[in-house]
C-alpha cells in the first residue's frame, strides 16, 4: 500500500532521514521504533508531504506522491495524527471531530461517519458538548484518534500516541488502534514506548540516527537482543 524507497529528507540544510526504506501492506499494523530525534516524526511528516524528500521515492496504491502536496496526500487517503494531539482547544468535541472529515470522500458521509466512529469510542460520545481543552489528556487522545478517523483514512498514521498518558490510558489507546486495524484501516505508528507498541503490532522498523537499523516481525523484535538492550532495558 504504502512504499519508501531510500528517501533522504530534512529541514532545510539538515539532513535527518538518510536511504530509508519501508513498506507497510494494506491491513497492517506497522510501527517505527526509535529514540528521542532518531527522526520518527519527520518520517511521518514526509510521508504527509509536509517535507519534500531530497531523494528517494514515495508511493501510495502505486502512486508516486514523494511531491505531493499535504492536503492531496489527505484526499488521497493518508491521516496524520500529530504528536500532542492537536486538538482545536476552544471549540467542542463535537466541532473537533467535524473538522476531521475535510477529505473530499468525507465531507459526504459526516453524519454517518461520525456514528460509526462514535461507536468505537463510547466516552468521546459522552463529551460531545464539552470544550476540548476541558479533557483530561486520555479524553484528549481519545479525540484526536476519533477525529483522524472523520476522515475516512486507509492509512492512518500514529505521532506516538502514547506520549504523556498514564499506563492504564496507554493500553487503551493501543486497544482502540487494534480496533481501529480490525475495521481494515492500514496503521503506521511512531513511538517511543517500544514494547507496548509492538505487542499491538503486526511489524515493526528500528530507526537510529536517521536510517533504518533493524527491521522484522513484531514478536522477532521483541526478542532481538539490540531491541531488548537498546530499548526494553533488558
Ligand atoms: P521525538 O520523539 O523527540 O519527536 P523523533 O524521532 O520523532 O523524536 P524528529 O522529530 O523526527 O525525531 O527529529 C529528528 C531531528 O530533526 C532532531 O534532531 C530535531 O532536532 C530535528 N528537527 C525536527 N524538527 C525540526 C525543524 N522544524 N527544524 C530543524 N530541525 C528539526
Amino acid at each position: 500500500m504504502l512504499t519508501i524507497e531510500g528517501i533522504d529528507a530534512g529541514y532545510g540544510a539538515t539532513t535527518i532521514l538518510q536511504g530509508v526504506s519501508l513498506e507497510v501492506k494494506a491491513g497492517e499494523v506497522v510501527t517505527i521504533v526509535g529514540a528521542n530525534g532518531a527522526g520518527k516524526s519527520t518520517t511521518l511528516r514526509t510521508i504527509a508531504g509536509l517535507i519534500t524528500p531530497t531523494a528517494g521515492r514515495i508511493s501510495f496504491e502505486g502512486q508516486d506522491i514523494t511531491r505531493t502536496a499535504a492536503h492531496e496526500v489527505v484526499d488521497l487517503g493518508i491521516t496524520l495524527i500529530p504528536e500532542g494531539r492537536q486538538l482545536f482547544p476552544d471549540m467542542t468535541v463535537r466541532e473537533n471531530l467535524l473538522m476531521g472529515a475535510y477529505r473530499k470522500a468525507a465531507r459526504a458521509a459526516q453524519a454517518e461517519t461520525l456514528e460509526e466512529v462514535l461507536q468505537l469510542f463510547p466516552r468521546v460520545r459522552e463529551r460531545m458538548n464539552q470544550q476540548a481543552s476541558s479533557l483530561s489528556g486520555g479524553e484528549q487522545q481519545m479525540v484526536a484518534i476519533a477525529r483522524g478517523m472523520m476522515a475516512r483514512p486507509k492509512l492512518l498514521m500514529f505521532d506516538e500516541p502514547s506520549l504523556g498518558l498514564a499506563p492504564i490510558i496507554v493500553s487503551q489507546v493501543f486497544e482502540v488502534i487494534g480496533k481501529i486495524a480490525a475495521t481494515g484501516t492500514t496503521v503506521l505508528i511512531v513511538e517511543q514506548n517500544v514494547f507496548s507498541t509492538l505487542k499491538a503490532s503486526d511489524r515493526g522498523y528500528v530507526l537510529e540516527n536517521g536510517e533504518i537499523a533493524l527491521s522484522g516481525a513484531a514478536e522477532a523484535l521483541l526478542r532481538d537482543d539490540h531491541v531488548r538492550q537498546a530499548y526494553l532495558g533488558i
